[in-house]
């Protein structure tokens, strides 16, 4: 009998959470069997040849921003990059705004550089910036630590604030929306209109109160953390990790829905597959388990803890996204500069009022108005990702998750038609025979290759303040541990630190560890 045909722990879902949190437990010396349900493992951190042979393209995540601070690649914690083949490319620039007359706006690791494209626009603007940037350089680097651990209770985490002026700003623009405070500081309409659209990338309306903080934290990630994609793909991520997994002698293997978690008498013991197979663990049961199903998935779990999971909100909306097959790269109408971008956005917004509209158009259901997208142009900084000379298209579009009229499988066609033809206002070869072919994901497809990106949410339920630090997903599960089933963990982007690609299954992988009495500190540095 292989080791794994009774695994210390069982890991639902190979993800980016999950596979994080096996490749520690793995590391520490535990033998770990991960089940994905889908033939590919990967999550929303995975690549594939969507178009044509040869092309490669990201279904889901593509920029690792706030990953680069974590310990995980920071330290190297477990050698994804020294040893198991991580690899990352870095544009000159993260994020920039294209205006609709080819005025550009770009945010660029270096402080000094951003605050110079400000004051293009205005002087008062740069200092305003450059202000944010240096309260958040004080507080930026206790907030990294905290999203790699375990979170604190959230009313530990005010009193903390409360402690300093400084705190007490954060703490007020933790209050107030992101919105509030890109107009108390910013004077110029453009200016206001970029980081109203960056801060949007967070999949809630940055009118929304206590979205404040988030837009601190994304110039604190900004200045702090080479913004990236992984060469040849995001799956080049998952990849390592597996091979890390692999490594200490566990296990991913692919095609094994999990129907439910096995709880016995108050303590979960295993899983039963959908074909009704049954594999016991040893130690611990580690998922994937969107709050939504908890109920259905744990059987014997108290109902009002059900019935709160069920109660979470969901972002405001996903997305679009359309992956191309492109003979040449886009020729701007903003010049060379986007070149060198990560993430090229667009703004086709002259009035405050059209730019708030957008939200409440996607409140209701609505498809946007106006353009509302960024793309990526993976092959300028990463030729691997297409045949020689050739290029790909990633472009992103805000959607709602529940269009109000029709089905996203007969909307998502008409939709991508009308964002590549706005697109082409902009680089205005985007379009014809340059086009070789296209792959479109709606919100619904997002959702239907996993639950836990829940109708397309892609941070699995809203980044509001009260669903953040040891309220996230509520305060019964925010350590991770699953009331009534004991040895049962949660993974995934509805717990501490939320969605994205930023390492938070270590902080589950933590827990587990100090439940089952294992020193960590060889893997854990910090
Ligand atoms: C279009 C889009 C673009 C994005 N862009 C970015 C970006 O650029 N940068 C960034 O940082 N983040 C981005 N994100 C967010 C990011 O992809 C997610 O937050 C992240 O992938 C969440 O990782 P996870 O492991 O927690 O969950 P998932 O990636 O959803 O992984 C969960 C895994 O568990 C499996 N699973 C679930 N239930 C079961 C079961 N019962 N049995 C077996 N397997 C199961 C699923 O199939 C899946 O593989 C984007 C998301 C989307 C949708």
């Amino acid at each position: 009998m292989s080791k794994l045909d009774n695994p210390d722990v069982i890991v639902v879902g190979a993800g980016h959470n999950t596979l994080t949190t096996a490749s520690y437990l793995a590391s520490c010396g535990l033998g770990v069997l991960v089940l994905e349900k889908n033939a590919i493992p990967g999550g929303g951190q995975i690549s594939k040849a969507l178009t044509l042979p040869g092309f490669i393209h990201d279904s889901h995540a593509t920029a690792v921003v706030h990953l680069q601070g974590h310990p995980l690649l920071k330290n190297d914690e477990l050698g994804l990059k020294s040893k198991f083949g991580l690899k990352f490319a870095y544009p000159d620039s993260s994020f920039m705004t294209i205006f609709d007359d080819g005025d550009t706006l770009a945010c660029f690791m270096d402080v000094d550089r951003t605050c110079a494209d400000i004051a293009k626009y205005s002087a008062k603007d740069a200092e305003a910036y450059r202000a944010m940037a240096a309260m958040m350089a004080q507080l930026g680097p206790m907030i990294t630590m905290s999203m790699a651990k375990p979170p604190v209770k959230f009313g530990s985490f005010i009193s903390f604030l409360e402690q300093s002026p400084i705190g007490e700003e954060m703490l007020m623009a933790m209050m107030h929306s992101s919105y509030d405070l890109i107009v108390e500081r910013f004077e110029h309409p453009k200016v206001r209109l970029h980081f109203l659209k960056w801060m949007a990338e967070m999949s809630c309306s940055p009118e929304d109160k206590t979205t404040g903080m988030t837009l601190l934290f994304l110039i604190y990630s900004s200045h702090n953390n080479p913004a990236g994609c992984v060469v040849g793909g995001t799956i080049g991520l998952t990849n390592a990790m597996i091979s890390c997994i692999e490594h200490h002698g566990g296990e991913v293997r692919c095609n094994s829905p999990v129907k439910k978690i096995i709880n016995a008498g108050g303590i979960a013991k295993g899983v039963e597959l959908d074909d009704g197979s049954v594999l016991m663990a040893k130690k611990a049961v580690v998922a994937a388990i969107h709050p939504f199903d908890l109920g259905d998935m744990v059987p014997g779990l108290d109902a009002g803890l059900v019935e709160r999971a069920k109660k979470l909100e969901l972002s405001t909306y996903g997305g679009v996204l359309i992956n191309a097959a492109l003979n040449e790269a886009p020729r701007w109408i903003a010049g060379k500069q986007p070149e060198g971008c990560l993430c090229v956005n667009y703004v086709d917004y002259t009035t405050f009022e059209d730019f708030r509209r957008t939200f409440d158009e996607l409140k209701y259901g609505e498809l946007p108005t106006h353009f509302c997208a960024y793309t990526s142009v993976h092959t300028l900084y990463d030729p691997t990702r297409a045949p020689a000379g050739k290029h790909t298209l990633y472009m992103y579009g805000f959607a709602p998750l529940h269009p109000k009229a029709g089905h996203w499988d007969d909307l998502k066609e008409a939709r991508a038609d009308w964002m590549m033809e706005r697109l082409a206002r902009y680089a205005p070869n985007v379009s014809g025979s340059n086009i070789l072919a296209r792959h479109v994901d709606s919100p619904l497809d997002m959702y239907r290759h996993t639950p836990s990106l829940r109708y397309g949410d892609n941070v699995g339920i809203a980044m509001y303040i009260y669903q953040f630090f040891g309220r996230r997903p509520t305060p019964e599960l925010a350590q991770y541990r699953v009331p009534g089933a004991k040895g049962l963990y949660l993974s995934g982007p509805f717990m501490h630190p939320g969605g994205g690609l930023t390492g938070g299954g270590r902080a589950t992988a933590i827990n587990v560890m100090e439940d089952l009495g294992l020193d960590y500190s060889k893997v854990i540095i910090g």
